[in-house]
């Protein structure tokens, strides 16, 4: 089977529709969201009724919990949390209710799935460093862990019980005797320096994982963020992949 994952669209309209239309190209067997729809971006509940309308199931990121009010804005920096104040206004009561849903982790009998690591998922931790992948490892018992939050396509192997490795080759497969952390990188606030959306596809019989890398309409969504008063560095970031 062919899988598609997509992680922190964050209101980015643009960005997602492009990463869509590449998904509809590539014509996988399921699509699968790790959280963070909304935050950041000008359309969240457009982002959140294109996946509903494809029955994309998603899990739940610390912007979705934020936004439906499930989750406290103090844990964010400043323009994050006007970012999730301004979101809560665009959103539906309807929409506001499919949030407050959202599963924090689903699994298949080859992985697991989660917004930041599966080590206490509620806290949203990221997996940046080798500790930090080697306690999300340790946190759950499936050969494959699909992750996001970071925006960062950065994985992680552990070889034979005992080696652990990274990288960020777009393109690579989980080789006999490894388990691997796979960031998917983010649909609408790239940060690894480059701009371009990311998702991943991912290929279950021959385990082999590919993250696309999609163009789209930077200068419009900035125009949109700008229009609405969201805070500037929503937009500037945008442009750089940061
Ligand atoms: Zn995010």
């Amino acid at each position: 089977m062919l899988l598609a994952f997509m992680a922190d669209i964050h209101g980015n309209q643009e960005a997602l529709e492009a990463v869509l239309a590449e998904i509809d190209q590539a014509g996988p067997d399921r699509t699968y969201c790790l959280g963070d729809m909304v935050g950041y971006g000008p359309n969240p509940h457009e982002c959140v009724a294109a996946l509903r309308a494809r029955h994309i199931p998603s899990l739940s990121g610390n912007h979705d919990r934020a936004a439906c009010g499930s989750l406290d804005t103090n844990y964010f920096n400043e323009e994050a949390r006007r970012s999730i104040e301004w979101t809560r206004g665009q959103l539906t009561p309807e929409d506001i209710l499919y949030l407050q849903d959202l599963a924090l982790v689903s699994q298949t009998e080859l992985f697991s799935a989660t917004h930041g690591t599966l080590l206490r998922p509620e806290d949203f931790d990221y997996v940046l460093t080798g500790e930090d992948a080697y306690n999300c490892f340790l946190a759950h018992d499936r050969r494959i862990a699909f992750v996001g939050h970071s925006h960062v396509p950065l994985s992680f192997f552990l070889r034979e019980e005992k080696e652990l490795l990274a990288t960020i080759e777009p393109r690579y497969q989980i080789g006999e005797g490894m388990r691997a952390i796979v960031n998917v990188g983010s649909v609408g606030q790239p940060r690894d320096g480059n701009p371009d959306a990311a998702f991943a596809l991912f290929d279950t019989e021959t385990l082999g994982v590919t993250i696309r890398r999609v163009r789209y309409d930077i200068e419009r969504t900035a125009t949109k963020v700008r229009a609405a008063g969201l805070p500037e560095i929503n937009a500037l970031r945008l442009f750089v992949g940061q």
